[in-house]
């Protein structure tokens, strides 16, 4: 079949290559150029791992990524130490990108438009029009992978607004020597703040927060560091790489899987907080249906993709009440120290 996928972001590519396989023609357009930033907590979990890994992507240890054992909570004299069954990688984004655009550039069914934004879409019968600056083109089916706030997802009406308080995420690069061989996430009310190692001699640290739990009066940079003071010392101002760069709000899902004959997934389906660290994996596992799937696309199908959501959407509502309320998020630490297998457990809800 001929397929378009709308976004080169990671789940975009990696579903560029999923559809390949599966041999169908497949044209992907991109609103940027690649390799492509963005703010992410750029931790990527097992099941993700596992996923690019067949899909013959590797990385150099070290120098390309670093591989994480576990994640560790740390919130004043609290600090509770989780170990994932496999390891995870930290990876900067670009290079990440740049892994799975190469090898999209090297699969002869896969074309990529770079610097095509999508501008329209129409509905036929059998088909679906898209629609850019100087050009149109039907396809059998399309795939919306064009993230957060999906003008396609606008454009189908199949859109749902998230209940609660908004959140907001950023992140920025320091050119540290790693000194935790875990995913480090420091506890604040209505705060955390994420750190993650990318390669030997290089942490990335991402904040995310309620849009309430921060008023600044400065630069927003400067009043999210104020918050986490023991923090700043291990990533002194003089050894950023000066990315800082925002996200959000983490406000708007879509409501269907399929709408006409286009599918969403990866954050154009969900994102509704980073909080677990499984954007990445949930988009792929999502995506890794989808290719194998949708010629065929029937209830049980949606069934299967639902349910990978189902343990993300219960423990990000989780994490965001020990988020916001202190003496919950205490006790509960307090109770995983006591037991503290049980971290991992939880931890291990994410890898599979
Ligand atoms: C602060 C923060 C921390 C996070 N931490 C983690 C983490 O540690 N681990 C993890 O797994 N996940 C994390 N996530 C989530 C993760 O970043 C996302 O789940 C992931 O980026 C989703 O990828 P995507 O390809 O769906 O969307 P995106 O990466 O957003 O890509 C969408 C692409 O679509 C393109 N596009 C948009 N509109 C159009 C158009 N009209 N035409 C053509 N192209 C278009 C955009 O240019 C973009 O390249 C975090 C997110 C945030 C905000």
């Amino acid at each position: 079949m001929k397929v378009a996928v709308v976004g080169g972001g990671p789940i975009g590519l990696a579903l560029a290559l999923m559809l390949a396989r599966e041999n169908h023609e497949v044209h992907l357009f991109e609103k940027g150029s690649w390799p492509r930033d963005k703010a992410c907590g750029q931790g990527l979990m097992p099941s993700g791992l596992k996923i690019l890994e067949e899909l013959d992507i590797t990385f150099k240890e070290g120098e390309d990524c670093y591989s994480f054992q576990g994640v560790d909570y740390i919130d004043g004299p609290f600090n509770i130490h989780g170990i994932l069954r496999r390891p995870g990688v930290g990876i900067e984004r670009t290079v990440l990108s740049d892994r799975l655009v190469s090898k999209c550039r090297q699969n002869p069914l896969i074309t990529l438009h770079e610097e095509t934004t999508i501008l329209g879409i129409s509905n036929y019968p059998n088909q679906v029009e898209l629609k850019w600056s100087n050009g149109k083109e039907r396809f059998h089916y399309a795939f919306a992978c064009d993230g957060l706030h999906s003008p396609l997802r606008k454009k189908l009406a199949n859109r749902k607004v998230r209940t609660g308080e908004w959140r907001m995420g950023a992140r920025e690069h320091f050119n540290v020597k790693p000194w935790s061989q875990n995913v480090e996430v420091y506890w604040q009310d209505g705060i955390e703040a994420y750190v993650t190692p990318v390669t030997n001699e290089k942490v990335e640290v991402a904040f995310l927060w309620f849009e309430d739990a921060i008023s600044p009066n400065g630069p927003l940079k400067e009043a999210l560091w104020q918050r986490f003071p023991e923090l700043r010392e291990k990533c002194p101002q003089k050894s950023a790489q000066g990315d800082f760069r925002g996200h959000g709000p983490f406000s708007t899902y879509a409501k269907d899987i399929l709408k006409e004959k286009v599918f969403f997934v990866g954050d154009a389906y969900c994102f509704l907080d980073g909080i677990t660290g499984e954007g990445l994996s949930l988009g792929l596992k999502g995506a890794q249906i989808l290719a194998k799937n949708f010629t065929k696309w029937n209830w049980w199908h949606a069934l299967v993709f639902r349910m990978h959501y189902f343990h993300y959407k219960a423990m990000v509502r989780l994490a965001l009440g020990l988020s916001y309320n202190k003496r919950y998020r205490r006790l509960l630490f307090r109770l995983v120290q006591t037991a503290p297998k049980s971290f991992n457990m939880i931890l291990r809800l994410n890898d599979f």
